[in-house]
């Protein structure tokens, strides 16, 4: 799942070479289409785009927010969730398999959505406020003060990690992520927020910062242009499981499966109760 490091990138590499585009065609490939787009106008998703012009791309959270004018201004609003893809490509470029949608630009690029399990989706409205799981996203991890951070915590109480992941504390983390930031902190993912301490929490504010930081520096190298790509091999625990934690030598832990997978060092991040065992 895209989360605030890739879909950044994603952001400024779309910042270049989509805004200020028209979008000449907008082609919708097979019933998969159908299930990502929502078109909240009720005007028609393609009818409506076909001929508008891109004026603006922002991120918040893992939300990717395409600015429209159409005959009156819109808002495209993707949430990829775990599988969907943004790609730029030239026309006669093959089209990755589950390429869902294909928006012929005037520059002579294509954007296409890719979407291997068609669980994203991609929102057409005049009012961002429509967008489900939109609406209540809590504030970016980079606009929060130290003080605010402790203040957003104090509701939740229960394992630090789902408190990461929940858009509505701060947006942009997820599962991979929360992982990657935890490591750092030398904090166990089952710990319960009640259970740390204030220099622990401050610890924790911080990382977060230079974890996203330095990944999103990782991410624009890695990635260049290749926007459907999630470059995570610098990622120090999540996904390691078995291999050496690179402070102690330890081997990464791993507890869950699928997409809800935690990956942490037992011996830098100690105590908590075990999920499962
Ligand atoms: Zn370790």
């Amino acid at each position: 799942m895209p989360e605030l490091p890739e879909l950044e990138v994603v952001k400024e590499v779309l910042q270049r070479r989509v805004v200020g585009q028209t979008i000449e065609s907008v082609q919708a490939i097979g019933p998969g289409s159908a299930i990502v787009v929502r078109d909240l106008t009720h005007l028609g998703f393609a009818e409506t785009l076909t001929g508008a012009a891109i004026t603006s791309v922002a991120r918040h959270g893992k939300f990717l927010l395409f600015s429209i004018q159409s005959a009156s201004p819109l808002h495209l609003a993707l949430n990829p969730k775990l599988t969907g893809r943004l790609q730029l490509a030239a026309p006669t470029d093959k089209r990755l398999p589950k390429t869902h949608l294909v928006f012929a630009l005037s520059n002579g690029a294509e954007l296409r959505y890719v979407d291997q399990r068609t669980m994203g989706q991609l929102y057409l409205t005049s009012d961002l406020a429509q967008v489900p799981e939109y609406v209540g996203l809590g504030p970016e991890p980079f606009d929060v003060s130290l003080d605010e951070f402790r203040e957003r915590l104090k509701p939740y109480r229960g394992e630090i990690k789902g408190v990461l992941v929940r858009g509505e504390f701060i947006a942009g983390i997820g599962n991979a992520y929360a992982d990657e930031i935890l490591w750092a902190a030398r904090l166990h993912p089952y710990r319960k927020r009640t259970q740390l301490t204030a220099e622990e929490i401050d610890r924790l504010y911080a990382v977060i910062q230079s974890t996203l930081r330095e990944a999103t520096d990782k991410v624009r190298v890695e990635m260049g242009e290749d926007i459907h790509l999630e470059p995570r091999g610098f990622m120090v625990v999540h996904m390691k499981a078995g291999e050496s934690c690179p402070r102690c030598g330890s081997p990464i832990s791993l507890v869950g499966a699928n997409q809800r997978i935690t990956n942490f060092c037992r011996t830098c991040q100690p105590g908590g109760l075990i999920k499962g065992m």
